[in-house]
This record gives structure tokens, C-alpha cells and sequence, in this order.
């Protein structure tokens, strides 16, 4: 089967792997859609170390084609979305429910073989079956969805909460929509991209400004003077990390969701912390929030589709690791069935 190998730093070889088989507790999919994802470009760029050679891809819808033979809710041909994140089950974060921090996590595409493929071996536990009615972007799409439902949940969006989130990709949108139905009276997006800011208002912001503005003076005059109760980082950008606690206002809760440099650090002052009432949490993966996506997804609560710009097959993975060729895109989905060097675009039914 054809797959994308990431064997070094900015080292991508296409070619054949072995085809999947199925441990007794897994499904082979053959993969229709697989997102792409930030956390896949730092990968290949070096900025997040990761043993190779891997096929990535963690974002991934396809079709079941084989089952093995201890599982028992999934059938030949169903279509299912996956969850990436394999976990133990019995270290002490598992056992207290805590499964995103296991101590054993394997995911898919990140440190087993991922959605970059024609076919994957995914756990049953993983795979969740989708409605016919959900397309298979829609599948992939469903990950990062369940890590911004995880981001709200840890937020906790109380009804008329004035909320901001700075960063408009598709995490950032994804947050906008599920904030607009937990209540938000006003959400506000920070983004400079216009192609973007037009799609998150159009999905459930209210405004949107640039970071090249005076934001301070506009939230300002949007919060009475206050600032938010919610501010959301959904960039991976330190500095707005850093930009995101000038904007909260006293009591409010600063939510540090993008996945900013390892390296990075910024001046916090604990009197203020203190003084201001302030919580700053952070927000990891997707624990137990995969079949509330599908759910949300299913009945139309949240547009992912809309998220999806742009559909390439997997010989062009490697263009797409570079983001300055799809500069304008929200989710680009490699198409593995997809042949030739089709590009479309997507983002038309909002
Ligand atoms: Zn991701
Ligand atoms: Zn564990």
C-alpha cells in the first residue's frame, strides 16, 4: 500500500509499506481523509522531537475493510472517524480517569503508524462509527473538534460570558462555534488573516480584528471597559499567550490551548494572578470528548465542513507541509484515493 514515511528532519519518502493486519482487537481502514495538522508540520520541521521513520497523519476518516477477530462493534464496511489517542489503561492517570496524560500514550500518526496511507490499523476502542451522512472530512475533522470541546469544557463557558479567542484556523473556529452554542454573548476573534476572520464570523463571531490594531482599546470598548471573562490562546504563539492575560478581565480565566514552542517562555506577575483573581489553564488533547464531536457534528450544532479549504491527494503531502504554499487555507485534507494533483476548494458551504 502507498504511504507517506517521514524518515529525518524535512525528509518525506513516498512509496510502498506493508499492507496493515489486524491485531485481534483492531480494524484496517482504508483511509478517505486525513487532516493536516500543525502538529504535523512541526513534526516534520524538527520543532516537536519525535522518533522516525513515522507515517503521520492523526486526523483520519475511512472505511473499515477488515476486522480482527475479538472485535465486536464494528463490521466490514462501516465508516468510521478515529480517535489517534491509543492510551494504557492501567497507569495511575488511566485509572483515575485521566487518560489524556497517560503515561503509555501511543497515537496514531504521532508514534504508531497514522493516517498518511492508503490503509491504518486502528483499536476498535479508537474507531467510532459515523453516520452516512457525515462526510469523511467531517471524520477527520472530528479530532480536532473533540480537543476544542475539551478547551471549552476545562474553560467552563458560563451563558453571557463576553469571550475572546485569539487565533482564527480552524481550532480557533472550531472554539468560536462551540462557544457561540454554550451561550457567549459576545465572542470576539483575533486573527490577522481576512480569508479567515470573514469565516469566523460567518461560523458564530461576532467580531473579528486584527492583531495589528489597537486590540486593547477595541476589546476595551466591546467589555466596558473590562475585558473578557474567557480569553482563549489558539494560535501556538507565546507571544499571544502573553497578549491574552492583558485582555481578561478581573476573575476571568485565560485558557492556553495552542501548542506553543517547547522553548518558549514568558513574564508572569503573581500579584496580579493573585490580585486579579485570574486562572490560567491549559488544555490537552481530547479525553472522552470524541463522541461528543460526533454528536455535534452529526446534528449540525457545528459546521466542520465548512473548516475544510482544500482536498489534495497524498503525493502532494509534501507541498503541504510547508503552510506558505496553502497560505489561504483553513484544514487541507489529503485525499489517499485521490489521484493526480487536484486541488479543491471547499469552504462554500458555510
Ligand atoms: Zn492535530
Ligand atoms: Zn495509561
Amino acid at each position: 500500500m502507498k504511504r507517506a514515511l517521514i524518515t529525518g528532519v524535512n525528509q518525506l519518502e513516498m512509496g510502498e509499506g506493508k499492507h496493515p493486519v489486524p491485531l485481534e482487537n483492531e480494524v484496517v481502514v482504508q483511509v478517505e481523509a486525513c487532516g493536516i495538522c500543525a502538529t504535523d508540520r512541526h513534526i516534520f520541521a524538527g520543532v516537536y522531537p519525535m522518533d522516525f521513520p513515522i507515517t503521520l497523519g492523526h486526523e483520519y476518516a475511512g472505511t473499515v475493510v477488515e476486522i480482527g477477530s475479538a472485535v465486536k462493534t464494528i463490521k466490514v464496511g462501516d465508516r468510521v472517524a478515529v480517535d489517534p489517542n491509543v492510551v494504557c489503561g492501567v497507569c495511575d492517570f488511566c485509572r483515575r480517569g485521566n487518560v489524556h496524560l497517560c503515561a503509555g500514550l501511543t497515537p496514531l500518526g504521532i508514534t504508531r503508524s497514522g493516517g498518511y496511507a492508503e490503509f491504518s490499523a486502528v483499536p476498535e476502542q479508537n474507531a467510532y462509527v459515523m453516520p452516512d451522512s457525515m462526510s469523511f472530512e467531517a471524520g477527520g475533522m472530528l479530532e480536532p473538534l473533540s480537543c476544542a470541546i475539551r478547551g471549552a469544557q476545562l474553560a467552563e463557558v458560563k451563558l453571557g460570558d463576553t469571550t475572546i479567542v485569539m487565533g482564527g484556523g480552524p481550532m480557533g473556529v472550531c472554539l468560536v462555534q462551540l462557544l457561540r452554542i454554550s451561550g457567549s454573548s459576545k465572542i470576539i476573534v483575533v486573527e490577522p488573516n481576512p480569508v479567515r476572520q470573514k469565516l469566523a464570523l460567518q461560523l458564530g463571531a461576532d467580531i473579528a480584528i486584527a492583531p495589528s490594531e489597537d486590540i486593547q482599546e477595541i476589546i476595551w470598548s466591546h467589555t466596558k471597559g473590562l475585558g473578557a471573562d474567557i480569553v482563549f490562546e489558539a494560535s501556538g504563539n507565546s507571544g499571544v499567550a502573553l497578549t491574552a492575560l492583558s485582555l481578561v478581565k478581573r476573575g476571568g480565566t485565560v485558557m492556553w490551548f495552542g501548542c506553543c514552542s517547547k522553548f518558549d517562555s514568558i513574564p508572569i506577575s503573581p500579584f496580579w494572578v493573585n490580585d486579579a483573581e485570574i486562572t490560567i489553564k491549559g488544555s490537552f488533547n481530547n479525553p472522552f470528548t470524541h463522541s461528543i464531536a460526533l454528536d455535534l457534528v452529526s446534528t449540525g450544532r457545528v459546521n466542520v465542513d465548512a473548516l475544510v479549504t482544500d482536498r489534495i491527494p497524498l503525493d502532494r503531502l509534501l507541498d503541504a507541509m510547508d503552510h506558505g504554499n496553502f497560505k489561504d487555507a483553513m484544514k487541507v485534507m489529503i485525499m489517499p484515493r485521490m489521484q493526480g494533483n487536484t486541488q479543491t476548494k471547499g469552504a462554500d458551504n458555510v
